[in-house]
């Protein structure tokens, strides 16, 4: 779901050089994945999983798993775990950026050159940011093309040449320049007026910055990458309105964006916060899946919207972030103490502190990558559970789960999902399906037998 990426992206704002910000969309012409990339569009319900007084949820997960050619799923593995390794090379690789402009005296440097400048000390926060920005983003660079370009090509994810792909980062880094100038100057001033309760105040004034964001999200900033229209496909709108009407969904439009600008990813999310808030679906699962399948990730998108996903993740971020910036406060002061007059810092007020404070601040979120994918896959279950009872496609459900085995691993132990793993495993996914499919096998049965993965869907009577 969008809203809680959008509240790590701007996290991941304040962390990282926002070299590899993924959801940031890029352009390029669209293109197909490559046929060992893809995972296969299921055209029949596998014999186990049809209805029938035998029928056995885990027997059916495991004829729809069968379905994904050998070659599908090691590719998938490997790029999944992969990713693994990539939190901790993202984590040292930052740490080592972050260490060296320390100890180099360049962010003494940078502190300096800003108070040249201007004398006045918010514009002197805004033009630091800006340095360090742009030195980090330059130093991140290697890490950033590989992961965000060349590993995404690799595995045919990524449909865009190198020009777009880079023209994206630039756009990326001046939504960094603005959206982080401003809420460094805001918590720099926060710092320096309440100098023992800042880590109180600050949170709050973090998560107020943070709900702003998700709001303009997807009217200010997602446009920038990509192109966002209502979508008006009646065979796609007609089913997806109603269930909305019948969830209790006062909607009027769905919209598409143009994902395949950048990826091959099927996905669909909530976006907004408020009066912003929105259903999205991506042109590759419209171009792909079966209207059973648009329903089901629907089902689930809706689950997110009713649940009030978005502003239980709001609380629970601001839980998170109290924690992270007292255990911050602490921390900065325990090294300034050692470390301050070496590294030139003059103390926590001093924009100069900044590569300490995103260094500690990735050693608290390295740490709690297992508490916050937990947070989120709980949430996804929540919506997987909703999406299932709201549209009644266990079978378009399992389809949805293994075409985003394309970029997920299907199969995982339980502490591997347990730390890893920020939506259920596809297998588990499929198992839930499937267990639903059984507790309601009289839905599949008859002359009155609803719409399942194998048949259209029914019309609808209202326009
Ligand atoms: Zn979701």
């Amino acid at each position: 779901m969008r809203l809680r990426n959008w509240l790590r992206c701007g996290i991941v704002l304040l962390l990282l050089c926002s070299g590899s910000l993924e959801l940031l969309a890029q352009k390029a012409p669209a293109a197909t994945p490559t046929p060992a990339n893809m995972m296969p569009s299921v055209v029949t319900v596998p014999a186990e999983a049809q209805p029938s007084p035998a029928f056995n949820a885990e027997a059916a997960t495991n004829a729809y798993l069968a379905e994904i050619p050998p070659a599908a799923k090691s590719r998938s593995d490997a790029y999944f775990e992969g990713g693994y390794w990539l939190i901790l090379w993202d984590f040292l690789y930052g740490a080592v950026i972050g260490l060296l402009l320390l100890n180099l005296g360049w962010s003494a440097g940078m502190r300096d050159f800003a108070e040249r400048i201007t004398r006045f000390k918010p514009l002197q926060t805004v033009v630091y940011w800006i340095e360090y920005l742009i030195l980090i983003s330059i130093l991140g660079f290697p890490l950033a093309v590989y992961e965000g370009y060349f590993r995404e090509h690799q595995y045919g994810l990524a449909t865009q040449t190198f020009g777009p792909w880079m023209g994206d980062q630039l756009k990326e880094l001046l939504v960094g320049i603005v959206l982080g100038a401003l809420i460094t100057t805001l918590l720099f001033g926060v710092v320096r007026r309440l100098p023992n309760t800042w880590w109180i105040w600050g949170s709050l004034v973090t998560i107020t910055f943070l709900t702003f964001v998700v709001l303009i999200a997807p009217v200010y900033v997602v446009p920038l990458f990509n192109k966002v229209t209502r979508l008006d496909d009646p065979k796609v709108t007609v089913p997806i309105l109603s269930m909305a009407r019948a969830n209790g969904i006062p909607v009027k439009d769905v919209f598409e964006i143009d994902a395949s600008k950048q990826s091959t990813r099927m996905s669909a999310n909530v976006s907004g916060v408020g009066t912003t808030m929105r259903i999205t679906l991506n042109d590759n699962l419209l171009h792909r899946a079966s209207p059973e399948e648009v329903q089901a990730v629907m089902g689930h998108e809706m689950g997110h919207y009713v649940l009030n996903h978005v502003y239980k993740s709001i609380i629970e971020f601001l839980v998170l972030i109290v924690v992270w910036f007292g255990a911050l406060k602490w921390s900065l002061e325990w090294s300034l103490r050692r470390w301050g007059q070496r590294w030139k810092i003059r103390g926590i007020g001093d924009t100069a502190v900044l590569p300490l404070v995103f260094l500690l601040s990735s050693v608290f979120f390295f740490i709690l990558t297992p508490i916050d994918n937990t947070m989120t896959r709980t949430q996804e279950r929540e919506a997987d559970m909703y999406g299932l009872n709201a549209s009644r496609q266990p079978d378009g459900f399992a389809q949805a789960a293994i075409h985003l085995g394309e970029y997920r691993k299907m199969s995982p132990g339980p502490i591997e999902e347990w730390i890893f793993f920020d939506h259920p495993s596809g297998r588990n996914r499929i198992l839930a399906a499937m267990r639903w499919k059984a507790e309601n096998l009289a839905l599949f049965q008859g002359p009155n037998a609803p719409a399942s993965a194998v048949t259209p869907p029914a019309p609808t009577p209202k326009p």
